[in-house]
């Protein structure tokens, strides 16, 4: 039984963990490199409370009690008496290959080290540590006190025990874990890519504009636009989990960055913490596109890719309100939705994660409306089959090749809700 966490790191993340952490009544050590970046650590947590207090939702004696779990220091030899110790430290293989590398020869041997990275190989962080066996990927997801997703990674070294062990921790901090193979994005930062490259494909095609696809998306349920949305994560920094994921693929097409993005980087217009991205902003308010101007992109034209029956009937069976609007906003929609299902479809098959699993995280991780094999079962998995083919006869491009899971279920009939086969089916039959 976990009872003592440490947190190495009092950042964003490293805060907002020992936030969860000490919520769930485990006494927390929280670690920095200096005394100024603990206490604006304990801090943010405290504000963080204090706003649950002035909202009526929290105690002010339940405040004190967690703030009083919570301890500080900067001498790493104080964590060693910690049953797990979860790394929040930058996101620099190096840094956390040392810090793994001293925990493992200071902890002791029952311990558990967990890293929160969100895109090196835990496989490689682990390697650095004495006992490989004891660490493991808990992938939280920001702000941590409120994100219910914990992506809990096995690096090829993990025990299946401190899998285990880390997953109950999860769920003793009230989260929600899901299990992920040790590979580039996980789940998440993977099947969660072309909501945002399909997007900038459609964009930089000149089939249609950025407001337009963002409406198209949230006429489709999505909270936010992919541009809005890209606007809000910070270019640079969406680019950069793009970047990394398909230079960790070996230039799997799937994950192209797009040259946009590439060329906003560049102007540093980052989106809404430079005032200028994909919008203008202004007092954080959105205002009119700001970014036409600078990019090359071509005249505005009027094609459609995948045949308009296939479109309508797509739209139908996803339950989208966008029946009404016209057929470039619906290919939009059937587009970005079927890359996002055939991604999360190559996850499965590639042996990421579960069926449950994948949809969990996206729904969880993303806010999306459904999970992506669940709505793919709902619309006909001959209909995502079908649009994939289209994409890839007329745009020629390889990444829109389909996975061969989702070819597999198309060809032994097992189409998803209207026959009871699918991705999920009943009785466990199925992939579930
Ligand atoms: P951050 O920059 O806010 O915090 C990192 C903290 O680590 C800083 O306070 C820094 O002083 C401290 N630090 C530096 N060297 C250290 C060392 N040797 N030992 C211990 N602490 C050290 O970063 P963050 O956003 O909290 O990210 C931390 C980790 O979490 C990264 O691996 C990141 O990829 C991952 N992550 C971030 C997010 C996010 O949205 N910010 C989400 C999920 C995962």
């Amino acid at each position: 039984m976990v009872q003592r966490v440490a947190v190495l790191g009092a950042g964003t993340m490293g805060a907002g963990i020992a936030q969860v952490a000490a919520q769930a009544g485990m006494d927390v050590l929280m670690y920095d490199v200096k005394p100024e970046l603990v206490e604006r650590g304990l801090q943010g947590i405290r504000q963080a409370l204090d706003g649950r207090v002035q909202r009526g939702k929290m105690e002010p004696a339940e405040m004190e009690a967690i703030v009083g779990r919570i301890k500080t220091g900067t001498e790493r030899d104080r964590l060693a008496d910690a049953d797990l110790v979860i790394e929040a430290a930058p996101e620099d293989l190096t840094v956390k290959r040392e810090i793994f590398s001293a925990l493992s020869e200071m902890m002791r041997p029952e311990a558990v080290l967990a890293t929160n990275t969100s895109s090196l190989s835990v496989t490689s962080i682990a390697s650095a540590a004495k006992n490989p066996e004891r660490v493991v990927g808990m992938h939280f997801f920001n702000p941590a006190p409120v994100m219910a997703l914990v992506e809990i990674v096995a690096a090829a070294q993990t025990s299946a025990d401190v899998v285990e062990e880390v997953r109950e921790v999860a769920l003793a901090m009230g989260k929600t874990p899901v299990r992920a193979a040790d590979t580039p994005g996980f789940i998440v930062n993977r099947v969660a890519r072309p909501f945002y490259g399909e997007a900038l494909q459609i964009v930089g095609e000149g089939t249609a504009t950025v407001p337009q696809v963002d409406e198209a998306m949230r006429a489709a349920g999505f909270r936010m636009g992919p541009f809005a949305l890209m606007d809000l994560i910070g270019i640079d920094i969406n680019f950069a989990v793009t970047r990394s994921v398909y230079d960790a693929f070996f230039g799997e097409p799937r994950y192209r960055p797009h040259l946009i993005q590439n060329r906003m980087v560049d102007a540093g217009t980052l989106g809404r913490k430079t005032g200028r991205g994909f919008y203008r902003y202004e007092d954080g308010e959105r205002r009119e596109v700001a970014f036409a101007q600078m990019i090359n992109l071509p005249e505005r034209r009027s094609v459609t890719f995948v045949p308009e029956h296939i479109t309508n009937a797509f739209i139908a069976n996803a339950g989208v309100e966008a029946t009404g609007t016209d057929p470039a906003t619906r290919e939009i929609i059937v587009r970005i939705l079927t890359m996002i299902m055939n991604e999360a479809a190559w996850a499965v098959g590639d042996g990421v994660a579960s069926v449950r699993d994948v949809d969990i995280a996206m729904k969880l991780g993303t806010n999306y409306p459904k999970g992506p094999l669940k709505w793919a079962d709902e619309i006909g998995l001959e209909m995502v089959h079908s649009v994939l083919k289209s994409l890839m006869a007329s745009l020629g491009d390889q990444r829109y090749r389909p996975a061969p899971l989702l070819w597999q279920l198309v060809r032994s009939g097992a189409t998803g809700d209207a026959v009871g086969e699918g991705f999920h089916s009943p009785g466990e039959k199925g992939m579930v």
